[in-house]
């Protein structure tokens, strides 16, 4: 039992939608309602949903890049700390490894600049508008963030493949693989040092990215 639900399938590529992200709505739309009621809640909400359909786009842009190289994506999870696309096999070639871990920031970057022009010709249109402005405003900013957030070098993030892609050019795929991993497990402590003082929710990613760096070293 895999704990997750089967929402549609694109292109071969299932979307599933994990029970914990659920929760996590549910939990989130609970506290909005407490705090403001329910207009505050739907809004807060929508914005919630809005952000991780940004997120499963961005794994689609992996799962598409990878398609070109004839490597299918049966799956793609989303979970409360992002989304993750299970390729069915890794590429051999560390320039595809490369392509394909920048296509899923690279769709943000399509999305930021699409929210941007959307948003100058909202303010252009209708000056006074600031409720969609705001919406806007907060989406190209957290297109942003994912972008610098997913391409820090923090092994198996996506910086982190490129970091590995770009060592595997001149280094045996193994030894890129442990270095990056090595990389990848600094930056978990550095993720986890600021959870504890600052932001519990990047315990959680320092978790992820310790765990699967341990794990890609170990089968390299
Ligand atoms: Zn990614």
């Amino acid at each position: 039992m895999s704990w997750s639900l089967p929402i549609f399938r694109v292109a071969g590529i299932q979307l599933r939608i994990h029970i914990t992200f659920l929760l996590l709505i549910v939990w989130l739309a609970f506290g909005y309602y407490t705090q403001g009621g329910s207009a505050v809640a739907a809004s807060r909400v929508i914005f919630v949903l809005l952000l991780f359909l940004c997120v499963v786009l961005h794994e689609f842009g992996h799962a598409f890049a990878a398609k070109a190289f004839g490597i299918n994506t049966p799956d793609i999870t989303l979970l409360p700390i992002g989304g993750v696309a299970r390729l069915e096999r890794m590429p051999e070639e560390p320039v595809q490894e490369l392509v394909i871990a920048v296509a899923g920031p690279l769709v943000n970057v399509v999305i930021a600049l699409g929210l941007f022009v959307a948003g100058g010709s909202q303010a252009l249109l209708n000056p006074t508008t600031v409720e969609g402005g705001g919406l806007i405003a907060q989406l190209l900013t957290i297109n942003i963030v994912l972008v610098l957030f997913n391409l820090l070098p923090a092994f198996p993030m996506d910086g982190g493949r490129v970091l590995r892609a770009l060592l595997a050019t001149r280094m045996s795929y193994a030894r890129a693989t442990q270095v990056a991993a090595t990389v990848g497990q600094g930056f978990a402590f550095v993720f986890g040092f600021i959870g504890l003082l600052w932001n519990p929710f990047l315990i959680f990613i320092a978790l992820f990215v310790y765990i699967g760096a341990s794990q890609e070293a170990a089968l390299a």
